[in-house]
């Protein structure tokens, strides 16, 4: 394919001829590709609505008090310093002109000479929109903290309630999704109850509390081998934590879950079942697209008919050359992210674009403390082997020096004292909204 016509209306103060990358999303696959473009003549702009890169995998811990906010994130602005070729803008996406290649945001119009989507997807409520408020689901710093609230919230609410029915609702944690979150959600929030808060409470019992983990599948983990869907069930349930399979939730209140064959009433429900692609990614035109809304990529990981777009990460979806479906993990939009940038430089120097090959480098999920499930190709580890190896990779993967040492004393910290040091309720309750509607509005 020959060198595309580059494109000099370059929105910028200096009238750089260097050909312009825009890169969209400052997340796992955004990050790559402007890391790989370092030491190229080519002039970056990177662009995202928050001002840091967050290490997704490690936010269930700060949902659950194990983890401050400030230890999983870095700001993109530090990260890119001494990238010359690179400018950080924190702004938000909300239109393409990929007829005239210009990306609409909020404070200005940017035209690019290539433009990487790698904006990735959201929580998803199958249609059901409404559940949001009462069942946040996790992705971003400030829904982590949210659900933080909820439930150290739901800790004090029990403290204070008038009558037992009044604390078992408050003592009752719903956890909507039975994928990697969901279980390392419930096992935290069961070991947090048993462990952590036991003897902080004068009034009520927290080893009482109960963790449902509901999934409307067979098994939990579906990604895993099935041997270790099983072990991750036998050990959730050894920790107390009553897992639901085969039973979709119908509808989400103030008060509790319904499922298709029982309910259950809870003051705190949280949602890591699903997620749809970022809705901005529908302004992109008539692209095939999947259930989720994720954008059918060319196999170089181009959109059709568009030849200087690329999407990367969570947003794309795509099989690899074996037919297997490149699944939405961090190691897999890192790739993309990369392959994006390297086609971008092969397009320029005048060479044939390639398809992206994914190198599969396995998958892990805790279950509490001191388990875990790991499965590299057909090699599987499971308990406190696999355990050790997630915290392992976690801490090597994890963005900045400051920010492992931090999570590795938080750590270390928490296994030998059982104690969780991120345990403050930054934002108080405000009324029945998002409470059970059996307690008081105060
Ligand atoms: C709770 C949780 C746990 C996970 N655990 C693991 C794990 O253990 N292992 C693993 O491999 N993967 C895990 N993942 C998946 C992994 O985090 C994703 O696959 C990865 O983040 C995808 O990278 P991305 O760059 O496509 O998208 P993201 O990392 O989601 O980045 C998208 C970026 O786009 C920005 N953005 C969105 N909309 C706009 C807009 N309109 N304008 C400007 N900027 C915008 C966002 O702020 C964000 O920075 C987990 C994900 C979650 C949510």
């Amino acid at each position: 394919m020959p060198a595309l016509h580059l494109n000099k209306q370059v929105s910028s103060k200096d009238s750089s001829s260097l050909p312009h990358v825009v890169i969209l999303g400052g997340g796992f696959a955004g990050l790559a590709a402007g890391k790989a473009l370092a030491k190229y003549p080519v002039k970056i702009t990177l662009i995202d609505k928050e001002n840091h890169h967050l290490f997704q995998p490690l936010l269930y811990q700060v949902a659950t008090a194990g983890l401050s906010a400030a230890d999983i994130a870095q700001p993109l602005r530090h990260i890119f310093s001494g990238q010359s070729n690179l400018t950080t803008l924190m702004d938000e996406v909300i239109d393409f002109d990929l007829n005239t290649s210009k990306v609409n945001l909020v404070t200005q119009s940017l035209y690019y000479d290539y433009l990487v989507v790698a904006l990735g997807v959201t929580t998803g409520y199958f249609g059901n929109q409404s559940w949001i408020r009462f069942a946040p689901g996790l992705k971003t710093l400030d829904e982590a903290t949210e659900l933080r609230r909820r439930v150290l919230t739901a800790f004090e609410r029990a403290e204070l309630a008038k009558d037992s029915g009044e604390t078992s609702l408050w003592l009752t944690f719903v956890v909507v999704g039975g994928g990697p979150t969901g279980v390392e959600l419930a096992g935290a929030i069961a070991e947090l109850a048993q462990h952590v808060m036991a003897k902080d409470f004068r009034h009520i019992d927290s080893t009482k509390a109960q963790v449902h983990l509901i999934e409307a599948g067979p098994r939990l983990l579906s990604a895993f081998p099935k041997s270790q869907s099983t072990y991750a069930y036998k050990r959730l349930s050894k920790m107390g934590v009553k897992v639901h399979l085969n039973e979709p939730v119908t509808n989400v209140s103030a008060d509790g879950v319904t499922l298709s064959q029982s309910s259950i009433s809870s003051g705190t429900i949280l949602w890591a079942a699903g997620v749809e692609a970022n809705s901005v990614a529908n302004n992109l035109g008539d692209i095939p697209r999947d259930r989720a809304g994720r954008l059918e990529v060319n196999p170089d990981l181009r959109i059709p008919n568009f030849e200087n777009v690329f999407v990367a990460g969570d947003l794309a979806k795509l099989s690899d050359h074996k037919g297997k479906q490149v699944p939405c993990l961090a190691p897999a939009a890192t790739q993309m992210g990369r392959h994006a940038a390297k086609q971008i430089i092969r397009d320029i120097a005048g060479r044939s674009l390639q398809p992206f090959i994914y190198f599969d480098k396995g998958n892990m999920a805790t279950i509490g403390r001191s388990s875990a499930v790991a499965n590299f190709r057909n090699i599987t580890i499971n308990g406190y082997f696999a355990w050790l190896a997630w915290l392992a990779v976690h801490l090597v993967f994890l963005m900045g020096m400051r920010n492992r040492i931090s999570v590795f004393l938080n750590w270390a910290w928490s296994y030998l004292a059982w104690r969780q040091g991120a345990r403050i309720i930054t934002k108080k309750l405000i009324g029945r909204s998002d409470g059970p509607s059996a307690t008081s509005s105060n």
